[in-house]
């Protein structure tokens, strides 16, 4: 069924992006009392002489433990709490919407969803305080045992996987059982590459900044300031133009990314409404009887 299509989608990636730690380093690895540096060179040791998947290395490494065993999801989303953000966060998620706060926006029912898409554990930002604010959240899980417990992995999306959730986000399929890869015509997809951008902060979202790129829509990468290396891998990735703009991560009102988010934004409702005046005005023509 064709879409009215004025919708803007805003996809997030989380870890380093709206957080400046790994979401394990703020919940789980203090929970287990595991230090976050063995950790995660124990993890890069699984993938380069075990040939582990990176996702499930680290889920791995945590299911070892019988302390986690114990946990059941709800326990993981109880931990969504102790997250840290970057400054600015959740608050932007509100003032991004009051962007649209205008006549010619509100005349067409231009809205914003957020969405959240991440190789950590979905349960953890579904206990967080961002939830409210977001359409949908994709991420890894585990599935519990009968005893409620975690057990065994039950998805896991590496960075390649994580592209799949931007053509749901696209065609509109949010639910898991519906399969991705129908074809669906390009009127009918709920929300346009073109209203869509996506924000990440590295090489990690590589795939998905390059096929936001093949499809016509927008890309931004973050860097931490207090780590220069974030900022050097950023400014690759704008000279490979891989991402049309980079700011540091800071999310506050008045902050160069303040208005970067709020000029895409701008620039995706008028041409939302643009499209839509020019569809009116050449319905009329066609009209019979004219
Ligand atoms: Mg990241």
């Amino acid at each position: 069924m064709p879409q009215t299509q004025n919708i803007i989608g805003l996809v997030y990636d989380f870890d380093k992006t709206l957080s400046p730690n790994s979401m394990q380093e703020d919940t789980v690895l203090p929970y287990l009392g595991l230090d976050s540096a063995k950790f995660w060179a124990e993890t890069d040791r699984l993938v380069a002489e075990d040939s582990y998947e990176a996702e499930l290395a680290w889920m791995q490494l945590l299911l070892e433990k019988e302390e986690f065993r114990n946990l059941s999801n709800q326990d993981l989303q109880h931990m969504g709490l102790k997250l840290k953000y970057y400054a600015g966060v959740p608050e932007i998620f509100k003032q991004l919407e009051e962007v649209l706060d205008r006549p010619a926006y509100r005349e067409y029912g231009v809205t914003i969803e957020h969405y959240i898409i991440t190789s950590g554990l979905r349960e953890i930002l579904e206990g967080s305080n961002l939830r409210p604010y977001v359409k949908s959240i994709f991420g890894s899980e585990i599935a519990e045992d009968s005893q409620g417990k975690l057990g065994f992995p039950k998805r896991a999306i590496s960075h390649t996987q994580k592209t799949q959730y931007l053509f749901r986000i696209n065609k509109g399929y949010l639910d898991l059982q519906t399969d991705v890869n129908d074809h669906v015509p390009r009127e009918d997809h709920r929300i346009p590459f073109q209203n869509m951008l996506y924000i990440g902060d590295g090489p990690t979202d590589v795939p998905c900044f390059a096929v936001m790129s093949q499809q016509e829509g927008h890309t931004l990468a973050v860097y931490d300031p207090a780590d220069n290396n974030s900022f050097a891998k950023c400014m690759q990735l704008r000279k490979a133009k891989r991402v049309e703009e980079i700011a540091e991560a800071n999310y506050q009102k008045g902050t160069h990314l303040w208005r970067l988010l709020e000029y895409v934004i701008t620039e995706i409702a008028d041409s939302i409404v643009q499209r839509r005046r020019d569809s009116q005005e050449a319905s009329i023509i066609a009209a019979p009887g004219h």
